[in-house]
């Protein structure tokens, strides 16, 4: 399903240079090359209301990029932690920016939602994944925890039925 964007043409200028600004302040917080490519990378990213797969990144990026390239800034952002790669399963990797450097609250380790009827990852960084009291000898480096069921826009759209 496309959201279709309502916003008057000046408010949708204003928003996306501000968009423009958050992410090149990002790449330059962490030391890394600006280039036209990656901002407007991340700029897709920061835009997005959930995560998105290389094919939704694809649809988005005004001008056709090259796979290998592509797949390339985003192993770069993903090692520089500018983004995260979410492995939902086998044939699923869908990716999300880093709102640790935007917004406070946003807990880096947090628990992702994927809807089984229309397929979207879902961030729910309200849901911190927390460190477990492992057995001893045991060190925790990451965790990750998707939770799979109906989202609330489809669960909401099959009581219409
Ligand atoms: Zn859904
Ligand atoms: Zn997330």
């Amino acid at each position: 399903m496309e959201t279709v964007d309502c916003l008057p043409p000046k408010a949708f200028r204003n928003r996306h240079r501000n968009s423009t600004e958050t992410v090149t302040h990002i790449l330059k917080k962490k030391g890394v090359r600006v280039t036209q490519n990656r901002v407007d990378l991340l700029d897709i990213l920061n835009d997005a209301q959930h995560p998105l797969n290389q094919k939704d990144i694809e649809e988005r990026l005004s001008v056709k990029p090259d796979r290998v390239t592509l797949y390339r800034n985003l192993r770069f952002f993903v090692d520089h932690k500018i983004i995260h790669k979410i492995e939902v399963n086998d044939s699923l990797t869908s990716y999300s920016l880093n709102r640790t450097f935007i917004e406070e609250e946003h807990s880096e380790e947090h628990l992702h939602f994927y809807c089984s009827v229309c397929h979207k990852v879902i961030c729910m960084p309200q849901l911190s994944i927390k460190e477990y009291d492992l057995p001893e000898g045991f060190s925790q480096q990451s965790s990750k925890l998707i939770v799979n069921g109906i989202c609330n826009i489809c669960n909401e759209e099959k009581q219409e039925i």
